[in-house]
């Protein structure tokens, strides 16, 4: 076996996986309503192409992208466009949304698919690519056919699958390894096959020893590699470190160290719309928690809302003092379960009462335990005390930009600082200053 990599810096918190690591994925049928945001990636919002009462078909495109950086939506069911109007999201704040009525009958959009897809040249897979609307499905939402056309002078040496899913609590990306390794192997080709890169490694984390061996048998010539279990493992720098030796350079892309880093969600979700002909309208979602009766794994179509899923899953076991969308460490709490699944939305977790207060800060004492673990390098402590001073020239010099918001500084502080909150503030009234002076 290859020899199990790491990186410098994370933490190793409890993984909390046992409720649902195990638990095949289970389809969820498509709700009475959906939901379907028009910005559910990074970059622009989709341009809205149907109106209310229009019929839909399933898979039909339902908004085009809009500029460089965005990505095209479809209609997850067949039914009648009810409103274009915008709704409540977990990001926060309201996005517009197609409202569908579905009508129950799974009518669809004619497919097209290629029975060996691999044989497409480059430009047609990207094209596919952007026409099926993929996103980065582990969270970053970035669309998937910019990522894969880096600029032309760049030179492509590794397509890198992230296997890791090294927040605690999700499991849909362990799932979908075990499950469907034949489709992720079959988009990790197609995705190298678009971008030039010669070669292709999968990093998975060594408590994944099932996803390991069902992706090895289908890998052929695609090198799995074993990494150790730490967070946060599968952040881009951190898997580019751990499977190449190589290091992105400050501010700069992973194509400036040769590599294209994807995550195995996005890889099936590739195979799917390539192979089969099918848009990216659906995703496995993981709903678990303290307080969720009977966590499980769901493949659901995109804009089902929260409540749905909690109600699959036996509803609440005790009530819930927290509901969070997305992991533990960088996922956003919800005020309301009314909001629908996106593309991006891997985890659904809700915890009693009790288990999520907000501790009291106390002064720091400059141990220095936050320094340790940062991935990135940086000083979280000086970064906290320059976002909380409204210093921005200071967190700008001291590398706040690069701080890939992983939340290891504030797990680990003994003082229970908000480390993350005020370095977050930072950065965003940087790159709010630098957009407003360029
Ligand atoms: S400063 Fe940023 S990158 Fe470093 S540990 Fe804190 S959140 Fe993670
Ligand atoms: S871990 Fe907390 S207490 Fe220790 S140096 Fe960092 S901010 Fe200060």
């Amino acid at each position: 076996m290859r020899r199990v990599r790491a990186f410098f810096g994370g933490i190793h918190p409890n993984d909390n996986k046992q409720n649902t690591n195990s638990t095949p994925i289970k389809v969820l049928p498509a709700p009475a309503v959906v939901v379907v945001p028009l910005q559910q990636h990074a970059g622009r919002e989709a341009k809205p192409l149907v109106a209310k009462g229009d019929d839909v078909l399933k898979g039909q495109l339902i908004a085009e992208a809009e500029g460089r950086i965005s990505a095209r939506v479809h209609s997850p069911v067949s039914g009648k466009v009810v409103a274009v109007e915008p709704r409540p999201s977990a990001s926060g704040r309201p996005l517009t949304c197609v409202v569908i009525e579905n009508d129950g009958e799974e009518r669809w959009v004619e497919k097209e698919g290629h029975p060996d897809p691999v044989q497409l040249d480059a430009q047609t897979i990207l094209q596919r690519i952007h026409g099926a609307g993929i996103v980065g499905m582990g969270g970053a939402g970035f669309p998937t056919a910019v990522k894969l056309a880096p600029p032309k002078e760049a030179t492509i040496d590794y397509l890198l699958l992230n296997g890791c899913e090294c927040e605690p609590y999700l499991t849909t990306d362990h799932r979908l390894m075990v499950e469907h390794a034949e489709e992720i192997v079959l988009g990790a080709k197609l995705m190298a096959k678009a971008c030039g890169a010669r070669k292709i490694i999968i990093g998975v984390e060594d408590n994944k020893p099932d996803a390991i061996a069902a992706l090895r048998e289908k890998a052929g010539a695609i090198e799995v590699a074993v990494l150790r279990t730490r967070y946060p493992q599968g952040g881009e720098k951190q898997l580019i470190q751990a499977l190449t030796g190589r290091e992105v350079p400050s501010g700069g892309l992973p194509f400036q160290a040769g590599c294209v880093v994807q995550n195995v969600g996005t890889a099936w979700a590739v195979a799917k719309a390539l192979r089969d002909g099918e848009p990216l309208i659906s995703r496995v979602v993981t709903v678990t928690g303290s307080a969720v009766a009977e966590p499980q794994n769901f493949l659901v179509p995109i804009g089902t809302p929260f409540k749905d899923l909690i109600e699959a899953a036996g509803g609440f076991a005790k009530t819930p003092g927290k509901v969070v969308a997305g992991g533990p460490m960088t996922g956003g709490a919800q005020f309301s379960l009314d909001v629908p699944v996106t593309k991006t939305i891997g985890g659904i977790l809700a915890f009693a009462e009790g288990e999520s207060t907000t501790p009291d800060s106390q002064p720091c004492i400059k141990c220095a335990r936050c320094v340790d673990v940062c991935p990135a390098n940086l000083l979280p402590l000086k970064l906290e005390a320059y976002g909380m001073n409204e210093q921005f020239d200071n967190a700008r010099e001291y590398g706040a930009l690069d701080c890939i918001e992983c939340g290891c500084c504030t797990y680990i502080c003994p003082s229970k600082r908000p480390l993350l909150h005020y370095i977050r503030f930072a950065k965003a009234e940087i790159i709010a200053r630098e957009k407003r002076s360029s």
